[in-house]
């Protein structure tokens, strides 16, 4: 007779982008048998809140790797008629002054895509069974124990489950939980975002760019792009003296902000960042923070996190988003991995699933995070010398941004392939002289459909 397989309870902290796509990931590609997928999020509905969100090349193929097809529509995102994924341009001449380009993207659907935050977690959220969502769970603490893991929330319930995820963003209490010690620093910007019908641009700004454009000022920078379903988003990054404490007591995550005080800001830059200021109808704020490299990703051997709660690169190169689902997606890829030919999952099976998934993924966000941090230490240029001098300057810093292909085209099924392959080479290495037998590491990925 065969073996039943037990049911898997997981927890998933947070319904954001990472939450929604680690459960769609589970449910399509970790192979679990009997998974019971439960997701709890503080906010009381699920409303289309946020900005513009984008998702480079990775992001765009992780979407479509776990069945999202609905996201990859010319309709839900914005994709630049040139192909271009970033332009930047000089604030006052609005010159061309460098560009990224995409290396390896021969299928234009994953070119790099804009978004309204809220359409993207809406095409996520069609396959989430909304029963599976618990709404108006605010959690303020969570606990792993010997046999399991629980969430406690603010209205006095809690969830007991087999293992937690954690996806609670920015400021995770699940990471909270168990690192205590674990402070955010603000990053100096704070970003003005606002979306709005693009009715309100397209015809009325003589040569408005059909392309995203990203103007850069000495100080300030300036960034518009249409995205899908007929929105436009402009997004003004301004630097804050302020402190950490003061902008965490003064200034709220998506706060009403004032549209005047980014008119009057760039009030001399040219005419089409003015022009554009002044049809922007309304600004939110969002002060940018970030958060060191975490030394383990896994807890108790029974929780890990993904997303902002893993990684606080506080949005840098706008790549939060296809982060957070190339870690969803690995993760699935660990527990898929763990599980082949096994009928049910022994508690080593899932803590070395945590590790996979970490050894994929922790090297690689810690990357991004040397260059926030890098950035973020920088020593502020000295006073301003002649426009000349501050132009050259400028031009430099644009032309010498770092490169992060490594970043918008990295490969997740390949990365987690070469973590899962390790042992089994280092074994065949060894054993190569006696003929050994090489295990497999399976990856092509074939979709089940949905179990929860
Ligand atoms: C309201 C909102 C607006 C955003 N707008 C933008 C934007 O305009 N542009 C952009 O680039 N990025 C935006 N982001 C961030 C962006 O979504 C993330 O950087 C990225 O997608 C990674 O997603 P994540 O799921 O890790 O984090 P998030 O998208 O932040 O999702 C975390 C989820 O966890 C929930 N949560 C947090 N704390 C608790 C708690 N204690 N109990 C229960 N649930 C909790 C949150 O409500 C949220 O749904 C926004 C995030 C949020 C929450």
């Amino acid at each position: 007779m065969s073996e039943k397989p037990e049911t898997l309870r997981v927890l998933i902290a947070g319904a954001g982008i990472a939450g929604l796509a680690t459960a769609v990931a589970l449910a399509r590609v970790s192979t679990l048998p009997n998974l019971d997928v439960q997701l709890y999020e503080q906010a009381p509905e699920l409303l289309e809140i946020g900005a513009s969100i984008a998702l480079s090349p990775n992001g765009m193929r992780t979407l479509e790797k776990m069945g999202v097809h609905n996201a990859l529509t010319d309709e839900n995102g914005f994709r630049g008629p040139s192909g271009i994924p970033q332009i930047f341009r000089h604030w006052k001449t609005n010159q061309v002054i460098s560009v990224d380009t995409h290396r390896k993207v021969p299928d234009p659907r994953h070119h790099t895509t804009r978004f309204h935050r809220g359409h993207l977690h809406s095409a996520l959220l069609e396959h989430v069974p909304r029963e599976s969502i618990h709404l108006g769970k605010k959690i303020l603490h969570a606990e792993a124990h010997e046999n399991g893991v629980s969430l406690h929330f603010e209205d006095g319930s809690t969830a007991q489950g087999d293992i937690l995820i954690g996806a609670d963003g920015l400021k995770s209490k699940v990471r909270q939980s168990f690192i205590p010690e674990y402070k955010l620093r603000f990053s100096g910007k704070v970003y003005m975002r606002s979306t709005f019908d693009a009715a309100l641009v397209e015809g009325k700004i003589p040569n408005l760019p059909a392309d995203s454009m990203h103007w850069w000022g000495p100080n300030d920078n300036f960034f518009a792009s249409r995205l899908g379903k007929g929105q436009y988003t402009t997004v003004g990054a301004f630097s804050d003296p302020r402190s950490s404490e003061e902008i965490e007591k003064s200034v709220a995550w998506d706060q009403k902000g004032d549209v005047n005080f980014l008119r009057e800001r760039c009030k001399n830059w040219n005419p089409i960042v003015k022009a554009l200021t002044e049809v922007t109808p309304y600004t939110n704020l969002y002060p940018n923070f970030a958060g060191d490299a975490l030394k383990t990703w896994v807890f108790k051997s029974r929780v890990t996190l993904v997303g902002d709660a893993a990684h606080a690169h506080g949005g840098a190169f706008a790549a939060g988003g296809s982060l957070a689902l190339d870690d969803a997606f690995a993760l699935a890829l660990a527990f898929r991995h763990v599980r082949l030919n096994r009928a049910s999952l022994t508690p080593g099976a899932i803590t070395r699933a945590l590790y996979l998934y970490e050894k994929t993924r922790q090297p690689h966000t810690d990357r991004l995070l040397r260059i926030v941090h890098g950035q973020i230490d920088s020593k502020p240029a000295g006073p301003p010398g002649s426009v000349e001098e501050e132009d050259e300057s400028l031009i430099n810093r644009i032309r010498g941004r770092p490169d992060t292909e490594w970043l918008s085209e990295h490969d997740v099924e390949a990365a987690f392939a070469a973590v899962a392959e390790a042992p089994y080479r280092k074994q065949a290495l060894a054993s190569s002289a006696g003929g050994g037998q090489q295990d497999t590491v399976v990856t092509g990925i074939k979709l089940q459909p949905s179990k929860l």
